[in-house]
């Protein structure tokens, strides 16, 4: 079966030192073998692909990037930096490459007009943000503006975890769970979460979440979200139940979850269109997962549809 990706990482040397932050979460030894593939566009990532039957991957900077940047103007550049030499990439293999915009979220408005020269000067598909910035998240009401031109434009929005600011107490003596064995999954699905509750979908109904890790837990919460919301001190009226956002706005990605029964749940709580392969290289392994959903335990409809139809339909690949 013929696959697309969509969480496949990639690294520029700017952005080394940022990629850094991430050792806090990962052995210092799987960061060192990483640089070396995040930074090849060439013969190891594509022979990985061709080995696996994976045609085409949607191409990110990995994270945090620039978004932890504290000084706007820089974070700005080297955002700019990064589009422009992915665009250049993607150009020598537009058949087999095509790319989410890395944003400087310090400048919402800033952020909004980039993601519009991305997709249309350099035919990107949406842009990739790993998690908060600076602090703030994306229901700020300073993103709105950033919202209304994602929505404009029908843009997917790639929510991937990052770290918060601070560390909870519940993690403390725990590193293992610092990252992605879980505090990745609980920040990002909390993040997502506050988009649902704050309205943001009511009022840009176009706009595309899209959360990797099998939607970072949230397949399974969307009973308890419409029964416990009503009696919740809620701030913000929403229009629909919380559960029906699931489905109307919020896609998934299988990458780093090869599970049939969390592949069922996602399918069947968020819809058969909702769910979309995903490998999350060079950090999974490309055979593991490519292995798994040519073998998954769903109808070769389904198959279909999340190896590569949902993608294409979702992101309007050039396919
Ligand atoms: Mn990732």
């Amino acid at each position: 079966m013929r696959k697309i990706a969509l969480e496949e990482h990639i690294i520029f040397p700017e952005f080394i030192d940022y990629l850094a932050e991430t050792k806090q979460n990962i052995l210092s030894s799987l960061f060192d073998k990483v640089v070396g593939a995040l930074s090849d566009f060439g013969d190891r990532r594509l022979e990985m692909m061709d080995q696996n039957g994976v045609d085409y991957v949607v191409l990110s900077i990995s994270g945090p990037g620039v978004q932890i940047e504290p000084d706007t103007a820089t974070a700005i550049r080297l955002s700019h930096l990064a589009n422009d030499r992915l665009a250049a990439e993607i150009q020598k293999r537009p058949t087999r490459y095509g790319g989410f915009a890395h944003l400087a979220l310090q400048d919402p408005k800033g952020a909004a007009d980039e993601l519009e020269r991305c997709m249309r000067e350099l035919k990107f598909v949406g842009a990739l943000i790993n998690g908060q910035t600076l602090g703030v998240y994306l229901d700020d009401p300073r993103y709105d503006v950033f919202w209304e031109r994602v929505s404009a434009l029908k843009a997917s929005i790639y929510l991937h975890p990052g770290n918060p600011q601070t560390i909870a107490p519940a993690y403390a003596n725990h590193p293992e769970l610092w990252g992605p064995t879980w505090s990745w999954a609980a920040e990002t699905c909390t993040h997502a979460l506050r988009l649902i509750f704050r309205g943001t979908f009511d009022r840009y109904p176009d706009a595309r979440l899209i959360l990797g890790h099998m939607g970072e837990t949230l397949p399974i919460q969307g009973w308890r979200l419409d029964s416990r919301y009503p009696i919740s001190n809620h701030r913000h009226a929403i229009q629909k139940k919380p559960s029906d956002y699931l489905r109307s706005n919020v896609f998934v990605t299988t990458s780093g979850v090869c599970s049939d029964a969390a592949l069922r749940c996602a399918l069947e709580e968020l819809g058969p269109h909702n769910v979309m392969f995903s490998i999350d290289y060079p950090f999974e392994d490309t055979q593991t997962a490519c292995d798994w959903i040519d073998g998954a335990d769903i109808s070769e409809a389904e198959r279909a549809a999340v190896s590569c139809g949902n993608a294409i339909a979702l992101l309007g690949l050039p396919l």
